[in-house]
């Protein structure tokens, strides 16, 4: 069957309405509940063979994610599919009004592979939880995590209902020739944009979740202890391939020596060693010879050392970075952490609104003028203050990036939200008609509608 036909196969079932019952969504909610968790080594090898994932780093930062959305929309499905009553105004009455979550009919999710099984099924559940049928395609880059989803899901589930596609470049592109009802895509600004004129031909809706440079800025009222390890801790897991990892740092002059050496305290702790399981490896050659290109000899502070056969790249501490320098120009997107120093808050600010959006920006302070600041002055998808990373974790968040960073969001309700159409609906009795609205018009008539509209 080729993917043209199964697309056919979606939209004929998704007319069948059975999509639209929460039973059924709920069953098959479960089903791919109960599928993960029985299969979870079978992920892991996976995932272990793509990049040398730690089983601790896939439960904590996949598995668990995906298993947490389930039991989020198991928890909630009847609240988020309910028909939302509001406020009828003057001139619709007398009626009432309610808004009815809809789902959107047959989406495409396109994943990354930094977060194989997190940024391929975390959509679809989203998606199927909404009451679409879905096709998914993971990121052919992460091969073996792309084979296990799509053997798990096309041998457990209809393809009516949900498949998953494999394949890259070509295949993407064959896809993107068909009429979705939306597409959701996780990648690179670069594709993101092919992803979305694409779309146009067909008016298709889309969400674009996207990269770019997160910076972290630690001012001199940080805890400076605090700042270090969590900011090593989020920059250096998955080995820096994390889209909301903060990709540079921006230290006030003042206090730059001691966060630098709680830096190099902390990737020293955390033992980041080639041949131990705390450390992911770079995804391919390709990245690697990219990322050792950034890597400046004269400006390394800590690490700078690599291993091209093992794929591992030490994580590498950055000093006396300038904006122009190469490693400023793209999203690193792996293990090396440029530290930028500054001797004024608001003038740092100001020079970070000169960027294009980041998808996240983090601020370590105690200063609640400095978080008022970052709060009002910068636009960034989403971030933390005292912390990284950890905001994509909370379903209560939306998570979604702004400008060149993406456009959408989801995560809990939001992500219900994304795949729906919000259908509003005015119900009207067919009594107590006032004709002030009907022609022939009169200056008495104009008069009531001025003094009640
Ligand atoms: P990518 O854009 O190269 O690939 C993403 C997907 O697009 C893959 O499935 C791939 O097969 C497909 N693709 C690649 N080139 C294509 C083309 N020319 N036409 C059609 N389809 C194409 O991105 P990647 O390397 O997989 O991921 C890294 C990027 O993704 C980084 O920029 C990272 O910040 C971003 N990212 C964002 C998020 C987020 O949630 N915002 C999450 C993870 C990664």
């Amino acid at each position: 069957m080729n993917i043209q036909e199964i697309l056919f196969r979606q939209k004929d079932f998704f007319k069948t309405q059975k999509t639209k019952n929460l039973k059924f969504r709920k069953m098959y909610l479960e089903k791919l509940r109960d599928l993960i968790i029985e299969n979870q080594s079978l992920l892991n090898e996976a995932i272990y063979k793509d990049f040398g994932k730690s089983e601790f780093d896939t439960f904590t930062t996949e598995i668990s994610f995906i298993l947490n959305d389930i039991r989020y929309y198991l928890n909630h499905l009847k609240a988020l599919a309910k028909p939302k009553k509001v406020r009828t105004n003057l001139a619709s009455q007398i009626g009432k009004s309610k808004i009815y979550p809809e789902p959107l009919g047959c989406v495409l999710v396109i994943g990354a592979w930094n977060y194989p099984y997190q940024l391929s099924l975390s959509p679809m559940i989203a998606a199927l939880a909404a009451g679409n049928c879905c096709i998914v395609k993971p990121s052919e880059i992460a091969e073996n995590t792309m084979k296990i989803i799509s053997k798990l899901i096309n041998e457990n589930f209809p393809p009516e209902y949900m498949y998953v596609f494999e394949g890259g470049i070509d295949e993407t592109t064959e896809l993107l020739q068909l009429r979705f009802d939306k597409i959701f895509f996780t990648g690179s600004t670069k594709v993101g944009k092919i992803v979305y004129q694409a779309a146009a031909q067909n008016l298709t809706p889309v969400t674009l979740e996207l990269g770019g440079k997160s910076p972290a800025i630690v001012t001199k009222d940080a805890n400076l202890d605090i700042a270090a390890k969590r900011i090593v801790w989020g920059k250096f897991l998955n080995a820096g391939q994390t889209c909301v990892a903060p990709d540079y740092i921006l230290v006030e002059e003042s206090v730059q020596e001691q966060f630098l050496e709680t830096l190099r305290k902390y990737i020293r702790e955390f033992k980041y060693e080639p041949d131990s399981k705390n450390y992911t490896r770079i995804i391919n050659q390709k990245n690697f010879q990219r990322l050792i290109k950034l890597i400046d000899k004269n400006k390394i502070y800590f690490g700078g050392n690599f291993d091209q056969e093992q794929l591992y790249i030490e994580p590498t501490v950055l000093t006396r970075v300038n904006w122009d320098n190469d490693v400023m120009q793209e999203e690193i997107f792996g293990p090396i952490l440029p530290v930028i120093s500054f001797s004024g808050f608001n003038h740092t600010l100001n020079s970070l609104l000169e960027l294009e959006k980041p998808l996240s920006a983090y601020l370590f302070t105690n200063n609640s003028e400095e978080k008022e600041a970052f709060i009002q002055k910068l636009s960034f998808g989403g971030g933390c203050i005292n912390d990284v990373v950890m905001h994509l974790g909370n379903e209560n968040l939306p998570f979604g990036g702004i400008g060149n960073s993406g456009t959408g969001n989801y995560h809990g309700k939001f992500g219900f939200e994304t795949f729906s159409h919000q259908k509003p609906v005015l119900e009207k009795t067919t009594w107590g008609e006032p004709n002030v609205k009907y022609p022939p018009y009169s200056e008495k008539k104009l008069n009531w509608i001025k003094r009640f509209l």
